[in-house]
């Protein structure tokens, strides 16, 4: 049997051992998948989000024991481990109020023919997350995949497989027997579940995989609903808050030490403003916490790209990357970065932030919407309407201003360009984890 060894980021302790999930298991589990979603379909949409809200009390009794174990799997601080335990916790009510909303079957009629839109399930639908947010990642895609009434088998990253198991042991304390199942791999076994017999695959993750996916599930007509990576720009204004600028942006660069997908990547200042803004920044970004990178190879894609662009006239204004041991590394700020630099057009996914100076906000929409990525962005100005016009000339999916890049309760989450091939959250993303049919009658 092969197995599967995780081991603490930060310290390199071994954390748990999994046999790895072989080939004839997963076809085994997709036969019970389809079996079981047959009388789960069954079940009224209320039914089913009622059976996933008494999940919501068990899990806020595990609270702790999930964000220890976030900290020591993943790597992260332990504040943010217990925030992200919270807020995913928080969020179960209100994503099970907002997919049985987005369900609901609708009537039209013009008088000569009444039409009933019905959002059934899909079938067996394959969810396969990333490791930066362990819990929230396969929250935001198995919880509406199950009240739309599909059955789920579910593959966490091969980095934090304890989590994964854990949060699904938690649902399937309520849930039927087979309705929510566990991949334990690495994208051998995520390969191997999308090539099976499932009718919708949900996946995060990086671009690469999301193009391996979508290729594969073309050939089949399969539907997916991909989340994939970033580039995310920071474009302060001249009339911009330079100290909350500067704040927000040592936060949101280097926080999960980076490795979010909506993480501040690049930051375009006006060349006016750029060495009071340099100097507030430093100030805030030696007060960020930040923990350990998921793993080795992650960290050397990091070193390579600063590497890349120093070798290219980039400087180093704080940070030395060539000091930390193990897999931490402490946060990098670079400057003079140019698009010939790797740094400036591929996610980074670590804590570095690149400053680029710019004679006006064209320059910044211009060099912001360079390349394949389009998933955030940020706009920080005190004229609100002329942010919103800039906000509104980037590419990206999501832009916040003088904030983070996520929408009010009830919107969608969605990546444009290449960083996102359908988007979930709101009712148009929750209805992608259903089929629409039409049944029409003369009146
Ligand atoms: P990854 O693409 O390497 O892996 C994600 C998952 O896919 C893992 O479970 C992995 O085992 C599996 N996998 C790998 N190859 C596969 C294949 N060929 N077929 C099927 N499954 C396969 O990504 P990662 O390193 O785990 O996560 C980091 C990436 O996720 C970053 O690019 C980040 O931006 C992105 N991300 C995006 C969002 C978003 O909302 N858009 C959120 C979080 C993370």
């Amino acid at each position: 049997m092969r197995k599967l060894k995780t081991f603490n980021p930060a310290t390199g302790e071994r954390i748990a051992e999994f046999d790895i999930t072989t080939s004839k298991e997963i076809q085994a589990m997709v036969g019970k998948a389809k079996k079981a979603q047959i009388t789960w379909a069954e079940k009224s949409i209320c039914d089913r989000a009622e059976i996933i809200i008494k999940a919501y009390e068990e899990l806020k009794n595990r609270t702790k024991q999930m964000a220890d174990m976030i900290h020591v799997e993943m790597g992260k601080i332990c504040e943010e481990a217990l925030g992200e335990v919270e807020s995913s916790i928080k969020k179960i009510p209100i994503i099970a109020d907002d997919v049985v909303n987005a369900l609901k079957s609708e009537e039209i009629n013009d008088g000569l023919t009444r039409t009933i839109s019905y959002w059934d399930p899909m079938g067996v639908c394959a969810s396969i997350t990333p490791w930066n947010f362990p819990m929230g990642m396969p929250q935001t895609l198995i919880i509406p995949s199950l009240i739309a009434g599909n059955t789920v088998l579910f593959k966490p990253s091969e980095e934090v497989p304890l989590i994964g198991k854990e949060y699904a042991d938690i649902l399937n304390k309520t849930l039927p027997e087979d309705v929510l199942q566990v991949v334990i791999g690495t994208g051998d076994q995520g390969r191997e579940l999308v090539e099976s017999d499932v009718q919708l695959i949900t996946f995060t993750g990086s671009q690469s995989t999301g193009k391996h996916i979508l290729e594969k599930a073309v050939k089949e007509f399969k539907r997916v609903i991909l989340e994939l990576g970033g580039k995310d720009p920071l474009i302060i204004l001249d009339d911009a808050d330079l100290s909350n600028a500067a704040e927000f942006a040592a936060n949101n660069s280097f926080r999960n030490s980076g490795q979010v997908c909506v993480s501040t990547e690049n930051i375009f200042v006006m060349e006016g403003q750029k060495n009071e803004f340099i100097q507030k920044f430093i100030e805030h970004t030696a007060k960020v916490p930040v923990g350990s990178m998921i793993n080795h190879s992650q960290k050397t894609h990091v070193l390579k790209q600063i590497d890349d662009a120093v070798s290219k006239g980039a400087k180093i204004l704080f940070g030395n990357p060539n000091d930390d041991v193990g897999n931490n590394l402490n946060p990098v700020i670079l400057m003079d970065v140019t698009p010939e630099m790797d740094i400036m057009v591929d996610e980074t996914f670590g804590p570095v932030a690149c400053i680029i100076s710019v004679k006006n906000e064209d320059d910044a929409i211009k060099l912001s919407n360079l390349g394949h990525y389009a998933l955030g962005g940020v706009v920080f100005g005190t004229d609100i309407k002329h942010a919103r016009n800039v906000a509104r000339r980037l590419d990206a999916g999501m832009v916040g201003i003088n904030r983070r890049v996520g929408g009010a309760t009830g919107s969608p989450w969605v990546g444009a360009k290449r960083s996102g091939y359908g988007y979930h959250g709101s009712i148009s993303g929750y209805r992608q984890f259903a089929q629409l049919r039409i049944v029409s009658e003369s009146t």
